[in-house]
């Protein structure tokens, strides 16, 4: 989507915007007009995106591309956006509408499910000093997201790190994989996935995890999400669509998630499933041991 974005609204000016659910800019204090105020009349340019966050650096219409403020998404369960070359009726779930000129476009913020939202915030360093995510080389980011791990595909993520600090704590791997702030970009498919491929059981306490396999997983996510990302994500229920309305189709690469009771690709157990923390897991219980500590004996 970052990519679509960026091909067809960079370097367009934002001259109107239309909020057609206010809960669609909950995070700012004064809302919509507040949105409008701020976002009206500057430029887009560069579409990053760390993780699942994206945004848009804005800049001012006359001058150079130094960024003023960051028009950010988070596109939930069911976010997506879509650009017109005309002004259609809106969707019945467009919740945001900006009208673009020099390119004359319309570009709306779709979302069903209602968990995504827009919002316009200042840029601030990023902690390494590295660029903010793929998309610009720009060491800034969006307030909002300071606190987000890099991206699990991003070349400056210090990869010895970042298997370093996913083997602290006692939570579960899976959990520690989901939550954002080691490495982002992680969903509950991509996660299932990767662990299948490491043969790490979701539940192994993150201390537990062996350097070996730490490095294994973050590999596994590497590959998972770089194989998703090169087929346009992964599409489970039509509402993933590119900036074009078209679906992914990583879907149909699965080895893991959305496939309990049918046989493993490596070892022909049956895939098991249950609700873990909250999430549906998917495993194979012969590839991914479960994890104990009185077999392991004491932590040394
Ligand atoms: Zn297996």
């Amino acid at each position: 989507m970052r990519r679509g974005l960026d091909s067809l609204v960079r370097g367009a000016r934002i001259d109107a915007v239309e909020i057609r659910r206010e809960s669609c800019v909950r995070l700012l204090p004064g809302g919509a007009a507040e949105f409008a105020a701020e976002v009206g009349g500057l430029r887009l340019s560069r579409l990053a995106r760390r993780g699942k966050f994206l945004w848009a650096e804005l800049a001012e219409l006359e001058g150079d591309d130094a960024p003023v403020l960051a028009l950010s998404a988070h596109l939930g369960m069911s976010g997506q956006f879509r650009i017109h070359t005309d002004v259609p009726d809106a969707h019945p779930h467009c919740r945001a509408r900006l009208t673009l000129a020099d390119p004359t476009l319309t570009l709306d913020f779709l979302d069903q499910r209602t968990f995504g939202y827009l919002h316009v915030e200042p840029l601030v360093p990023t902690p390494d000093g590295g660029a903010g995510g793929a998309g610009t080389p720009l060491p800034l980011l969006p307030a909002s997201v300071a606190h987000i791990g890099r991206d699990a595909l991003d070349p400056v993520l210090d990869a010895v790190a970042a298997a370093r600090a996913l083997r602290r704590g006692s939570r579960g791997i899976k959990q520690v994989l989901l939550d954002q702030t080691v490495v982002s970009g992680i969903g509950n498919i991509y996660a299932d996935e990767a662990l299948w491929l490491a043969r790490v059981h979701p539940e192994r306490p993150a201390h537990a995890v062996t350097a070996a396999q730490a490095r294994d997983l973050l590999a596994a996510t590497r590959e998972v999400m770089g194989r998703a990302l090169g087929q346009g994500g992964t599409s489970f229920d039509a509402l993933y669509v590119n900036v074009n309305g078209e679906s992914g189709y990583f879907s149909r690469s699965l080895e893991a998630y959305g496939r309990a009771g049918e046989p493993c690709s490596r070892c022909g157990a049956p895939l098991r499933r249950e609700t873990i923390g909250g999430r549906s897991t998917h495993w194979c219980p012969r590839c991914q041991r479960r994890w104990s500590a009185r077999r392991s004996g004491p932590r040394s």
